[in-house]
């Protein structure tokens, strides 16, 4: 199977502490780099990480907390600095677009790459990107301010050409691309010999969805529905419930119970409050719930 990864870049809500940096990561599928959401201190969790960061193409923001975008001009800046050439998209809330070209008119002049801003509207489910092998849908969350989520999900790759089936009904090198589309074989003698009779069937599309940040949010299950990964904001536990419904974040109870209903395969817990010393009393908690848990952190890379 193709590479679909997630390196953690930054895993901590609110402030850059000791332990933890703002919210970042970047997922890679079939050679592809993208970055969802530019925290402070992402440049240098960059150099930490072994992302070919020269190669990120794509970056989606989920809202304007400062927590997720503060490092995006820095970024910018600094890929002016290391020669940068190809064009940088930057998808994220319309409303950050007049801030950030002002920002760039003074502190980015000399670009020798274009940053081409792509804005959506955080509270619609919209494709937001869509190549031959992937799509990345936006999807609403219920935060303080406009917030979407991202589902990156792959597309499924062409059928995968039974070589002996092949060999056997003397099917030619050259018809390989097109059986494994989808076609039927015709022998020299007009046999006609169906696809489903050459080809297995193709590796089902994987997908990632990233939720942060957001109060537990049932209607979006709909949109992750069977994702092989959720990556949740969890952070608080249930002991500090009120302070999450307060400030429109979740608890591990919540990330849980939101992974059990998408059938998810996987949820990663991140976006953790400093008050926890041991964060695995979320991950114990999130566990009593849905079994399959783990604790995002810095520089972990996850393969889905
Ligand atoms: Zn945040
Ligand atoms: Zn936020």
């Amino acid at each position: 199977m193709e590479k679909f990864e997630i390196t953690i870049l930054g895993c901590g809500s609110a402030t850059p502490s000791p332990k933890h940096y703002t919210s970042s990561q970047v997922v890679e599928v079939r050679g592809k780099l993208f970055m969802v959401d530019c925290g402070e201190g992402t440049q240098i969790q960059l150099r930490r990480s072994r992302v070919a960061f020269a190669r990120i193409n794509h970056i989606f923001i989920s809202h304007l907390h400062g927590d997720h975008c503060f490092g995006l001009l820095g970024m910018i800046s600094s890929f002016g600095l290391l020669g940068r050439t190809a064009p940088l998209y930057i998808h994220a809330p319309q409303e950050l677009e007049p801030m950030l070209s002002q920002e760039m008119a003074f502190y980015c002049r000399d670009l020798e790459f274009t940053v081409e801003f792509q804005g959506f509207d955080p509270a619609a489910t919209t494709v937001v990107y869509d190549d031959r092998s992937l799509t990345v849908t936006s999807f609403p969350l219920r935060h303080r301010v406009p917030c979407a989520g991202f589902l990156f999900r792959e597309k499924p790759t062409s059928d995968h050409l039974d070589r002996a089936a092949a060999d056997f009904y003397g099917v030619p090198q050259w018809d390989y691309n097109r059986i494994k589309e989808g076609g039927d074989f015709t022998a020299p003698d007009g046999t006609v010999v169906p696809h489903d009779r050459l080809t297995k069937p193709a590796d089902p599309g994987r997908s990632y969805a990233y939720c942060c940040d957001t109060a537990y949010n049932p209607s979006m299950i709909p949109v992750i529905k069977g994702a092989d990964m959720i990556y949740h904001d969890c952070t608080y536990s249930e002991d500090d419930a009120d302070r999450a419904r307060k400030h429109f974040h979740s608890t591990a109870t919540d990330a849980a119970r939101t992974a059990a209903e998408a059938g998810a395969g996987k949820l990663m817990l991140g976006h953790f409050s400093a008050r926890y010393p041991d964060e695995n009393i979320l991950l114990e908690e999130a566990q009593q719930i849905f079994k399959d848990t783990i604790l995002a952190k810095e520089n972990l890379t996850v393969t889905i």
